[in-house]
């Protein structure tokens, strides 16, 4: 699905042009559409029609308030990795009780405040997480609801930044040990046993891994139920990939195909936990070109954006697509647009290093793109709506990007652009 449609020159996302989005709200500035996150979501509830199956957003790809909303609104849970990420998600009209908390060190404040807001599961990953659950949950006289992430040992073949499934990761409990640990969960009074989850990777095309993982867990669950632990749920974690350049990527069904004939029949009811594939074609970063600069062995696009909105490239050597957007106007398709705000008259086609105005040499969004650009033209950089915002900063003082999501005609703000004065309010001077 292609977020972009271009009719008559002009960049539109569902019924707004981007240029539109520009003016009223300024750049940088991330994009968003209700239909495509829309779209996503119905991929994965048509994927598991006749499973027993949950939803989990992993808010960390994109946790704005106005995103949540739209997946509680659609029957969605929640996985969360943080105290933060829960207030979020209640914040936005979440329900705790559809909630799972991953990660690999939650604080006590964390537990209690999940305890307290009613979470379905806490995502366990290690012996003394157990035992501090445990202790937290006695003192406020709960049982805190607990799942062992495991970890397979399979290869999910992605970027070694984002693989944790392997032996060597920081994540999960080994798999030889996790009955163990079972056994040990089961004899705490306050804790309550209900499932099992693990998670391989980030960024899966090949079906295979996940599905071998499924079937791993699938033998550990069957021989905890042999010795009379059993468990309510089978959590698969998240991880499915999407289109970045030229990968293929399976439709959400065909990639879930391989995994669910393994779980058919199961009396467990499934749990999924995806981030990416839910909003990541779902968004853009909307861009203007400040300064084209010629050098002699590079020429650069120097644009208001930079590795503080968008740190997939500088972080991972990530590639987005980089396109011009059209504002349309009276000139023939084609030809370079005019605008009230380019500075030249006709662009200047070549390959381009675009970059932001950072100082780093490793503030790039993309290199070598062949475009033809004026200075003040606006470019959408694609699939930008996992781990774009959810990973900014405000390295060099840069205001955080305001957020917008188109929903037909209409384009909403979803959060105002940061203003500079707000980067330091938290700041003081010594007496
Ligand atoms: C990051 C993460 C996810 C989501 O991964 P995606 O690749 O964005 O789908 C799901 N579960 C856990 C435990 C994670 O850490």
């Amino acid at each position: 699905m292609n977020l972009i449609n271009d009719t008559n020159g002009v960049s539109r996302v569902e019924g707004v042009a981007l240029s539109a989005i520009a003016e009223r709200f300024g750049t940088p500035c991330y994009v968003y559409s209700r239909a495509a996150l829309t779209a996503a979501y119905a991929s994965y509830r048509s994927a598991l029609a006749g499973h027993n199956a949950r939803i989990c957003y992993a808010v960390k790809a994109n946790s704005n308030v106005a995103i949540l909303n739209l997946f509680a609104r659609l029957g969605a849970g929640f996985d969360i990795v943080s105290g933060g990420e829960l207030a979020r998600v209640i914040a936005a009209g979440g329900d705790p009780a559809k909630v799972v908390f991953s990660g690999v060190a939650k604080s006590r404040a964390e537990m209690q405040q999940a305890l307290t807001a009613g979470i379905h599961c806490f995502n366990v990953e290690s012996a003394s997480e157990l035992e501090q659950l445990n202790t937290v949950a006695g003192e406020m006289g709960k049982r805190a609801p607990v799942a062992l992430r495991v970890n397979p040992n399979v290869d999910p073949k992605t970027h070694p930044y984002i693989s944790t499934g392997l032996k060597t990761a920081k994540f999960g409990v080994a798999f030889d040990t996790a009955r163990e640990l079972y056994r040990g969960a089961q004899a705490l009074p306050n804790l309550e046993i209900r499932g099992i989850a693990c998670h391989i990777g980030s960024q899966l095309l090949d079906p295979q891994p996940a599905a071998d993982a499924a079937g791993k867990v699938l033998e550990l669950v069957d021989s905890l139920a042999a010795e009379g632990i059993a468990l309510e749920h089978i959590d698969l974690g998240g991880g499915m990939g999407i289109r970045y350049r030229d990968e293929v990527v399976l439709p959400t069904a065909d990639y879930l195909a391989p995994m669910l004939t393994r779980l058919a029949g199961r009396r467990e009811m499934l749990y999924f936990e995806p981030g990416r594939s839910l909003v990541g074609n779902a968004g853009l970063l909307l861009t203007r070109v400040e300064v084209l600069k010629h050098g002699e062995e590079k020429n650069f696009a120097i644009v208001d954006a930079a590795m503080n909105d968008l740190a997939r490239p500088a972080l991972y050597d990530a590639w987005h697509e980089i396109v011009k957007v059209g504002a349309g106007g009276t000139a023939p398709a084609g030809t370079p647009r005019e605008s009230g705000t380019a500075k030249t008259e006709n662009a200047r086609q070549s390959q381009y290093e675009i970059v932001g105005p950072i100082c780093e040499s490793g503030d790039f969004l993309g290199h070598d793109r062949n475009l033809a650009l004026a200075e003040g033209d606006l470019l959408a950089i694609l699939s930008a709506g996992a781990y774009g915002m959810a990973m900014s900063s405000n390295y060099n003082s840069r205001p955080r990007a305001a957020e917008v999501m188109v929903d037909g005609e209409q384009m909403h703000l979803i959060r105002r652009r940061e203003e500079v004065a707000q980067l330091f309010a938290l700041e003081s001077v010594l007496p």
